[in-house]
């Protein structure tokens, strides 16, 4: 299929061909009639099928057709659920929108509110936002929704995921009743249908990919290895496999910060992006990990949300998710658009659970290789006493932590049972930290998308969908052995 045939406007049809796209994607193929006809779409696609230009074009197409937005107002919204992806959801919709002299802008939480006021001043034709820094602007009254046609939420389900769910209501509550809604989701669990069931009216349903399905593209496979060795076989592959770049995932933020430090003494560049780090700093890292200036970008699970870097061969799970759909997710950064890729799980004894939770979301048997001189060690018996020791670890940092605060806020020496002693115990503790992480995205991949349908590597993979298909930009193999 062209996509001539998709009734796309011809300004549209040059900017794609200028973007190097040969045929639309799976998921293209199917959203672009169905956006046009105007009406309710769900869409089941994972990251790195071309889902953004699938809404994204024949959004633009409808709105060139309407009076351009004046004012604050606003005619579509994509809500997203982190900064990293609304950046890049609108860096890939600009080129349309100017194509058909539209605007799209972005706004998201962690940067000053107040240049995101000025600018929506002038209106715009597209919104792309996370909601808690547009609810932010709207409570402001910098943004009017009333003239909104079509709302978009993507990756719903990582909004589920990440609480955003009463968010997007209160937004929704403000939006004007007539207006077409698609909703883009790379898993559909039973709380993300009902979820749809309140927004969506009798919508056209698009499914391209299987339930909970990898990349057809991406080689998977476990080394099985002690936990207290992970680091140093995680260096030791990647020097000796050559792994360059490698996005690599930690389960917790301090989990990154440590990672970070030990590859640096192994003399691998690396930089952590995370919750905890201001938006400067992850749009840094991110962009180093771009430009090739460090080799590991480590990440925990909601900041790598909306990573696309063209041609991510390796991405290694340090330590599995807790959540099985995590590691769908983790492992859509590479065999993106089509491409090969290979994502690798250093496995401890005690992340077994989480191993067989995967296996079975997946439905697919992970094959375990093990690494010369990595030979597991550990019991199932040491693994228990481990879990104590660090239960006891935690317990002894968490009081430090509290001692600290207290001393930062000048409470008395002698915390407890003294009577008269101030009255610390309402501490006002932890100031209100945004869950939501980013940076901006600051290239546009150039792909040609064939059909791919052979692409089903060594039955490692789960699903021989459709969207199988395959860049014709040539990257050096990276295989293991
Ligand atoms: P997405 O699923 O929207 O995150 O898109 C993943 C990547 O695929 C992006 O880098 C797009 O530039 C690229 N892409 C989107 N549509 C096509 C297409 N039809 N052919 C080739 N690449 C595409």
């Amino acid at each position: 299929m062209s996509f001539e045939s998709l009734n796309l406007h011809p300004s549209l049809l040059e900017v794609i061909e200028k973007q190097g796209y040969t045929e639309p994607s799976p998921i293209q193929e199917q959203a672009i009639p169905a956006v046009l006809s105007g009406k309710d779409v769900m869409a089941a696609a994972q990251t790195g099928t071309g889902k953004t230009d699938a809404f994204g074009l024949p959004l633009v197409q409808l709105l060139s057709k309407g009076p351009k937005a004046k004012r604050i107002a606003i005619r579509s919204l994509v809500l997203t659920p982190t900064r990293e992806l609304a950046a890049q959801v609108c860096e890939s919709i600009k080129p349309y929108a100017s194509a058909m002299n539209l605007n799209c802008d972005v706004v998201f939480g962690g940067v000053k509110i107040n240049p995101q006021i000025l600018r929506l001043r002038q209106g715009n034709d597209i919104l792309v936002a996370t909601p808690g820094r547009l609810i932010d602007l709207h409570n402001q009254r910098a943004v009017d929704f009333s003239k909104i046609e079509c709302l978009i939420l993507d990756e719903a389900d990582r909004m589920l995921d990440m609480g955003f769910i009463p968010d997007i209501r209160k937004i929704i509550k403000a939006l004007p009743e007539q207006r077409q809604n698609l909703m883009f989701s790379a898993t559909f669990s039973k709380d993300i249908r009902r979820l749809a069931e309140g927004i969506l009216t009798k919508p056209i349903n698009i499914d391209v990919s299987p339930r909970n399905s990898t990349a057809a593209t991406v080689k998977q496979w476990v080394h099985p290895v002690d936990k207290a060795r992970k680091a140093e076989l995680l260096a030791h592959l990647i020097w000796d496999k050559v792994w360059d770049p490698v996005l690599i995932f930690t389960r917790t933020k301090h989990g990154a910060d440590r990672l970070v430090k030990r590859l640096e003494r192994e003399k691998i560049p690396s930089m952590a992006i995370h919750g905890n780090k201001t938006q400067g700093a992850r749009t840094r890292a991110l962009k180093s990990f771009k430009d090739g200036k460090i080799r590991a970008l480590v990440a925990t699970d909601i900041a790598a949300r909306g990573i696309d870097i063209e041609q991510l061969p390796q991405v290694v799970n340090y330590e599995l998710p807790s959540v099985a759909e995590d590691y769908v997710h983790r492992i859509g950064r590479t065999g993106r658009a089509g491409m090969d890729g290979q994502a690798i799980s250093l496995v401890s004894l005690d992340e077994k659970k989480q191993l067989k939770e995967i296996e079975r979301l997946i439905k697919a048997d992970l094959e375990s290789i093990p690494v010369d001189g990595f030979e597991t060690t550990e019991t199932a018996d040491f693994v228990a006493k481990n879990k104590e020791a660090q239960k006891e670890q935690r317990k002894k940092a968490q009081e430090g932590r509290r001692k600290n605060r207290e001393k930062r806020m000048g409470a008395p020496k002698a915390s407890s049972s003294k009577a008269g002693a101030s009255k610390t115990s309402g501490s006002k503790g932890s100031a209100k930290k945004s869950s939501s992480d980013n940076a901006t995205s600051d290239s546009t991949t150039k792909k040609k998308f064939n059909k791919h349908p052979a692409a089903d590597h060594q039955g490692l993979n789960t699903g021989k969908s459709k969207q199988a298909f395959k860049s014709t930009k040539k990257r050096p193999k990276n295989t293991h052995k």
